[in-house]
């Protein structure tokens, strides 16, 4: 192996471990939490080496980025997720190779990411992204519709051509009422997540949990963890 495949496999170990840890002490099955290594930042060559190591599902979070490692990966079968704010007029590459967008925060994403469902002969799985600082009509500084927007937003995602409402995803607020709180804001985000069942029962998918608070995700219920930095380390820079 490579040095760069070992301190992957190395990585990749300690975070496994974590998840089986975390799915232990809630009386989790380790099934229950999937795994998405967010490879932003780093190269096609790292997408490659992880899904030699069984990773299955990979998350970036610029469309520029991640079009051409996308492409570049197109032999891997891995399921793709976009987890960063997104401008309308990307959402029609976005839904070129995504599988799951799960950064839905507005009505005008939702057409614009349905019209490039369709035109590329696609579905996409669309988490809502919910904004736990954000008041009434705003929009989150990381982006994410205010919680009583959820919704309406939900009913747009389920009635669009090409589009599956797959559940929720938020990012724990830096700010806020929640800052420093992660577990307490996850199992707010599981309490959205049980009332958009009763409406959607197949909008199960809750993303939740960094390589910083991972932990409190699984504790709290979520379906899926998002691990960047804990798999491939450091990010130079900003992203
Ligand atoms: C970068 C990013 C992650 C991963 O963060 P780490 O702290 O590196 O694990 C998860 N979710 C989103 C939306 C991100 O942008």
């Amino acid at each position: 192996m490579t040095d760069r495949k070992e301190q992957l496999a190395s990585n990749l170990a300690q975070v496994e471990a974590r998840i089986a840890a975390a799915c232990a002490s809630a009386g989790r099955e380790r099934e229950e939490v999937t795994l998405i290594v967010v490879t932003k930042t780093y190269p096609a060559g790292d997408v490659r080496l992880l899904a030699e190591l069984g990773v299955r599902h990979v998350a970036e979070n610029k469309d520029q980025d991640a079009a051409p490692k996308a492409a570049a990966c197109a032999d891997l079968s891995l399921n793709w997720h976009f987890v960063g704010q997104l401008q309308t007029n990307k959402a029609r590459s976005v839904a070129s190779y995504a599988d799951v967008v799960q950064s839905v925060d507005r009505a005008k994403l939702v057409t614009a990411l349905s019209a490039g469902a369709v035109r590329a002969g696609r579905e996409l799985d669309c988490l809502i992204q919910v904004a736990l600082d954000a008041e009434s009509g705003e929009r989150g500084e990381r982006g994410g519709v205010a919680p009583d927007g959820i919704e309406e937003l939900a009913a747009e995602v389920a009635g669009a051509p090409g589009l599956r409402l797959g559940g929720l995803m938020t990012v724990a607020p830096l700010a806020g009422p929640y800052a420093g709180r992660q577990r307490a804001a996850f199992e707010r985000l599981m309490e959205f997540s049980s009332s958009l069942r009763v409406a959607h029962p197949a909008a199960n998918m809750v993303s939740a949990g960094m390589s910083a608070d991972l932990e409190h995700a699984v504790a709290a219920g979520a379906t899926h963890v998002r691990v960047g930095t804990a798999v491939l380390g450091v990010r130079p820079g900003l992203g």
